[in-house]
Parts: C-alpha cells; sequence; structure tokens
C-alpha cells in the first residue's frame, strides 16, 4: 500500500515538475519578467541586473524540469527527493508571502500556461510539500525505469534538451505561446467582457494637504480646492472577470489620437514594430526593418512602431537607424506581453494576430500584390505539431532508450535466474547428500599383527573426534574382537573383511557373518576385487554372502569395479552394473537399507592412480542411476556410494565435493593414523 501511494505521488510530483519548468523554460524572458516583479515588490530592482534576473529564469526552469524527470525515473532518488523536498520548502515559504502580501497577482509557477490565484498556488504548495516529504521519507521505494549504469543518458540529455529549449525560446520566440497575442489570437474577442460577468470594484483613496496636514480622502467626501492633491491610491475591493487583454491601447504620438480601433479593425494587412524600450533594442536589422517599412507602404499595408519609450527614446531610435515609420504609445507591460523580443515583428489582419518574429529571425520580404509569406517558426503552428517535435526530440529517443535498457536488464535477470536455479540445483544435490549417510572406511587388508592392530585401533580413537561423517575400520577377522574393545565408546565403527558363504558347519578356516557379528563388529566387506580375483569369489557367491551377512545383522560395503582392460574397452558402465545384478540386486527395498556401494576401480587400487573426480563421479552417478532402474529415485538417493582407489588425505577433498560420492573407502591409507584422519577430515 506504501510503495503504490508513494508512486502515485511520484508520478504526481513529477510531472508537476516537468511541466512547471517546460512552460518556463519555453518563455524564459516570461519568468524574467516576473522575478523582476518579485525583485520590485522587495525593493531590490536596482541591485539586481538584468542578466541576473534572466539566468536565474533559464536555471529555475531547467532545475524543476530536471528534478521532474529524474524523479520520474527514480535517478538518484535519495538525492533527488531531498533536493525536491528542500524546493519545496523554499517555495512554499514563497507563495506564502505572496498570499499574505499579495506583491503580484500570479505567482508565475506554470507561467503563462496556467494562471493560479495566490491562494490556490498556496493550497497547490502545501499539498506538494507534503508529498515532497513523503517521497523523501520513501525514496528507494520507487522502481527505476532505467538501470544505474544508463542513467548519465537520462540526466545529461535531459540537461541539454531543457537548456536548448530556453536558449531557442530566447533567441527566437517561446516554443509555445500560451499569452493572448498568440498567432491565431483575435485580440477584440480577447477584450471582450461576457455579458453579464462581475465587474471589479476598486477603491480610490486620495492624499490631500492643507497648512501642512495631510489627510486621506475617498470620491465621496473630496474636499474643495483650499486642499493640494499629494498621491491617490486605488485598490481592488472586489474581484470581478478581467478578459485576458485589458489594457491594450494604441496611442500615436504624431496626434495623440487613439489608433486602437483602426489598427484592430483594418482589412488589410498591419505589421506592428514592438519595442517596449527603444533604448536597448537591437538595431542590428535596422535595414531589414525599414525596406519593410518601404515595401508595406508600397502595398498599401499599415506600419506602426509600438513602443513605451518617451521621444527622446523615439529620437535615439530614428537617428540611429533613419526610421520613419509612425511611433505609437502603448503599456510596457502589454508590449512585453505582445512578443519576447526587443523589437519583434507582429502582423495583424482584422485584429487577429497572423504573424510574429523574433529580431534574430529574417523579417519577411514582401513581393508587390502577394500575401505577406509565412515561414513554419512564425505562422500559427499548431501546438500538437510542436508537441510532436518534443515527442521526437525528446521523449522517443528517451522511451528507446528505457526499451533497450529494460530488453538488456531483463536478459541479464535471465541469465542471473539460470545460475540461482543451477545454484538451487546445486544446493538441492548438496542437500540430498547431506541426507545420506558420508562414510570413511578403512580397509586394513593382510596386514598389522594383533598387537599392530590393536595399537592402530586405540590410537584412531585419539585422534579421531567428532568426525563429519561415520568412521568404520575393516580388520581382519583375527583383530575384530580386541579392536572393538579397543573402540568401545568412540565414534569408530568396525568391519570384518570377509564373511564366509556358509552359515555354519563343517568348512575349515571359515569364518561365518553370525561369528562376525559376535565380535561386536557392524559391517562387513564383500565383493572386493581381490577376493573375486585371487579367491574366485563369483557373483553367485558374493550372492550367498551378503545374504549371511544382512541376516546375521550386518551391514554389507559391498564393492563393484573395472578391470584395466575393461576401462580401456569403455566397459565400466556394463561391469559395474553387471556385479550389482549378480549379488545384490536381488534384495528387497528394506535390506537394501544396510547395503553401501564401494565403486573401487582395480586399476586404481593400490597403484597410486586415482580416478579423477570427475571420472569417478560419473561412474558414481551411473551407479545411482541403476539404483533407481530398481528401487526407485528416493531409494537410490538415499544409498552411500564410497570411492575407492588410491585415496589419500590430498585428492579426497575434490573427490568428496562431488554430488555422487560420499565417501572412501581407504586401504594404504588407512593403515597409519595421521593418514587416515587427513582422509576422515576432508568432510570438514
Ligand atoms: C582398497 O583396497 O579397498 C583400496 C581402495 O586400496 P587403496 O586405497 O590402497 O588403493
Amino acid at each position: 500500500m506504501k510503495r503504490v501511494v508513494v508512486n502515485i505521488l511520484r508520478i504526481i510530483v513529477s510531472l508537476t515538475f516537468i511541466f512547471s519548468g517546460f512552460v518556463k523554460a519555453v518563455d524564459p524572458l516570461g519568468t524574467q519578467y516576473k522575478l523582476q516583479d518579485y525583485a520590485e515588490a522587495l525593493a531590490l530592482q536596482e541591485m539586481i541586473p538584468d542578466w541576473a534576473t534572466l539566468v536565474a529564469s533559464v536555471s529555475l526552469a531547467a532545475v524543476e524540469f530536471v528534478l521532474g524527470i529524474l524523479l520520474l525515473f527514480a535517478i538518484n532518488r535519495r538525492l533527488v527527493t531531498k533536493l525536491i523536498l528542500v524546493f519545496m520548502t523554499a517555495m512554499t515559504f514563497v507563495t506564502l508571502w505572496i498570499y499574505i502580501a499579495n506583491p503580484v497577482s500570479d505567482c508565475g509557477c506554470f507561467g503563462d500556461a496556467v494562471v493560479l490565484t495566490n491562494g490556490q498556488t498556496l493550497l497547490k504548495n502545501v499539498l506538494l510539500l507534503a508529498a515532497a516529504a513523503l517521497l523523501a521519507l520513501r525514496p528507494m521505494v520507487m522502481p527505476r525505469f532505467v538501470s544505474l549504469s544508463n542513467q548519465w543518458i537520462v540526466r545529461q540529455y535531459t540537461i541539454l534538451f531543457i537548456v536548448g529549449v530556453s536558449l531557442y525560446s530566447l533567441y527566437y520566440l517561446p516554443l509555445f505561446d500560451f499569452r493572448p497575442y498568440h498567432i491565431g489570437a483575435d485580440i477584440r474577442k480577447g477584450m471582450e467582457i461576457p455579458e453579464g460577468a462581475e465587474m471589479p470594484q476598486f477603491e480610490t483613496t486620495f492624499i490631500m494637504e492643507k497648512d501642512g496636514v495631510r489627510k486621506e480622502f475617498s470620491l465621496e467626501d473630496y474636499p474643495d480646492s483650499t486642499w493640494t492633491f499629494i498621491d491617490s491610491k486605488t485598490v481592488t475591493i472586489k474581484e470581478g472577470y478581467v478578459p485576458p487583454i485589458h489594457d491594450f491601447s494604441i496611442q500615436r504620438v504624431e496626434d495623440g489620437e487613439d489608433i486602437t480601433d483602426e489598427v484592430l479593425d483594418n482589412d488589410g494587412y498591419t505589421f506592428l514594430l514592438i519595442s517596449p524600450h527603444l533604448e536597448t533594442a537591437d538595431d542590428s536589422r535596422f535595414g531589414n526593418i525599414e525596406q519593410l517599412y518601404e515595401d508595406a507602404k508600397d502595398n498599401g499595408y499599415a506600419f506602426y512602431c509600438l513602443t513605451a519609450s518617451n521621444e527622446e527614446g523615439m529620437q535615439q531610435w530614428s537617428e540611429k537607424t533613419g526610421a520613419e515609420y509612425p511611433f505609437c504609445n502603448t503599456d510596457e507591460i502589454t508590449l512585453k506581453t505582445i512578443i519576447r523580443s526587443n523589437p519583434g515583428l507582429v502582423l495583424l489582419k482584422k485584429g487577429v494576430v497572423i504573424g510574429k518574429w523574433s529580431h534574430n529571425e529574417e523579417f519577411p520580404v514582401l513581393q508587390k500584390g502577394k500575401a505577406p509569406q509565412m515561414t513554419e517558426a512564425t505562422s500559427n503552428v499548431s501546438y500538437l505539431k510542436k508537441l510532436g517535435g518534443v515527442f521526437i526530440y525528446y521523449i522517443l529517443p528517451l522511451l528507446l532508450l528505457v526499451l533497450a535498457d529494460r530488453l538488456w536488464a531483463w536478459s541479464r535477470w535471465v541469465k542471473k535466474e539460470e545460475t540461482r536455479q543451477s545454484n538451487k540445483l546445486f544446493k538441492l544435490l548438496k542437500i540430498k547428500k547431506t541426507m545420506r549417510k558420508k562414510i570413511v572406511a578403512g580397509n586394513w587388508k593382510m596386514n598389522k599383527n594383533l598387537q599392530e592392530g590393536v595399537a592402530l585401533a586405540k590410537e584412531l580413537t585419539e585422534v579421531v573426534k567428532n568426525p563429519n561423517c561415520d568412521v568404520i575400520i575393516g580388520t581382519p577377522f583375527i583383530h575384530l574382537a580386541s579392536v572393538a574393545e579397543v573402540i568401545k565408546g568412540s565414534c569408530i565403527q568396525l568391519s570384518a573383511e570377509n564373511c564366509a558363504d556358509k552359515a555354519s558347519g563343517a568348512y575349515t578356516g571359515e569364518v561365518s557373518a553370525e561369528m562376525v557379528k559376535s565380535t561386536g563388529a557392524e559391517y562387513v566387506i564383500l565383493g572386493h576385487s581381490e577376493r573375486r580375483e585371487y579367491y574366485n569369489e563369483t557373483p553367485e557367491i558374493l550372492k550367498e554372502k551378503v545374504e549371511l551377512a544382512l541376516a546375521n545383522g550386518l551391514k554389507v560395503i559391498f564393492c563393484i569395479g573395472e578391470s584395466l582392460e575393461q576401462r580401456e574397452a569403455n566397459k565400466q558402465n556394463e561391469v559395474v552394473k553387471a556385479e550389482l545384478a549378480g549379488s545384490v540386486f536381488h534384495l528387497s527395498a528394506e535390506q537394501w537399507k544396510n547395503i553401501v556401494i564401494a565403486y573401487e576401480p582395480i586399476w586404481a587400487i593400490g597403484t597410486g592412480k586415482t580416478a579423477t573426480a570427475d571420472q569417478a563421479e560419473e561412474i558414481h552417478a551411473y551407479i545411482r542411476s541403476c539404483v533407481a532402474e530398481v528401487y526407485g529415485a528416493q531409494v537410490a538417493d538415499d544409498t552411500t556410494i564410497l570411492y575407492g582407489g588410491s585415496c589419500k588425505a590430498s585428492n579426497a577433498p575434490e573427490l568428496f565435493a562431488k554430488a555422487d560420492i560420499d565417501g572412501g573407502l581407504i586401504g594404504g591409507a588407512s593403515l597409519k593414523a595421521a593418514d587416515f584422519k587427513g582422509i576422515i577430515d576432508a568432510w570438514n
């Protein structure tokens, strides 16, 4: 919910800033005039030069627009929301002052595009301030539209665009003209007051003096002529309808005649050269102006220069430019409102503005008998067309950037997700693996006499503490009972290396599974390649042994593995599968729980040659799949499969790290406590 609210406010605040910045940027002179009004209200106008208010105007527009865009795209979220909060706090204080002191009638927040009363402006700013505070509190819940690495493009391009718009509008004319004198505007219509509209009411106070005493009078009690007029104040006591154009009048300097109606009613073309101040007007195109005046006269078009300058100013201008056209007086603010150029040219036809030219562009060249030629820039280009330009040059490139960036981010996400999934799978395998019993089992083979064996077992109980796996030692029959005594209470378990394929009876020299169990041993190693090879233990014999071992409560470490020739003939899979099928795959699932498989490639046993970790993992996975075929995936997952064959402390970690290798059956390296412990520690 919080996220939704913050993001809705983000859109509202950003769009307000973008709009506010843009409408100021399209009319920098308008904003400058407004800033000058503020300076005047504070009696600072003398101290602040024009260039400073102009720079402030362009900067203000740029700051608002850029902050709005950055907020919309959630770029530099923390900094931007803080700056917006600071900006709104300052603006709210300014508008509070405007609301109380009423120094200007319109704050100029939205240029001339939307005119608000001072009360409306204050309310708007208070709401925006609250929204800005919330955004500054929760900046990070705003999702980005563009990745971090591409944000500089949006930042730079936006600054370039908005400053470009300001400079264009300064050099030529406002890109969008929201004033009542825009191209296409009918000046007379702008002056109309609709029928029944409420009229504003004013009250004038006169300050008069008599015998050194000053007093205020109203119209009603205006004193006799013994009082001397000093000053007057007029205040609005009731707001009424004010038409968009309420102060347009033209007074010919030559004879003082008001020619407003004559100009507005003229069916032909009227050129108005507008210059609020001729003293500061740009005179670089004076030749062009003179030519236009001559051509206008030839074509029978009216031509006037409208200015608020006094006679001295007009004279100076005439001397400088050789101007012969008639001068007229019009209110300075009206002139500044009509066109943002000094001088600027306006073409009227029957009171409708049909063309405007800045002094920085070519004034039209008139051809006899032909209507004045309009260019794209000076004729009535629709707002829609101009907005189209903004879309093509600014919005579209940004949209394309966002699209490309999102595609890029998406492809990165897909890649990351793939890695995450495979990591997940890996973790899953690891979890499965950790759920299986991990074992390091020693196979002493026919090594160590009883005393040596007991001593080794004792040493092992001392060095192997809290291992991360089950530790088993497989000893000759003769050691079993003694070793069982030694390891009692330790973490080490005991295994025999063999048992008879007969339960009991006249089998001289044999040791039955039952006998093994009676020593305290829990495991028996069966199917070792040495027994298969040297004692001709066939799969059938091993099958008997396995059954007897299980029947007597022993767990079986069942060895399988291919010879070198078989490996070279790439028959390892066949071999191990056949060995399993021949001796253990007939067991029930319940019996299988007591089987541990030991894969021991014969070529690696006691030779110093180890199967690589990958080779071992490959065949372990295959063995597990064979188990799965017979007992199902779950049983296969739970089956411990050990690797055996020159396994040492140095290679055990790599081997044991493999998903399907659950420990080792160790021959040579199990005869020394330190070596054996090194392998056990591989599980750490
Ligand atoms: C073994 O005989 O079970 C065995 C793996 O031997 P080694 O570790 O010595 O290769």
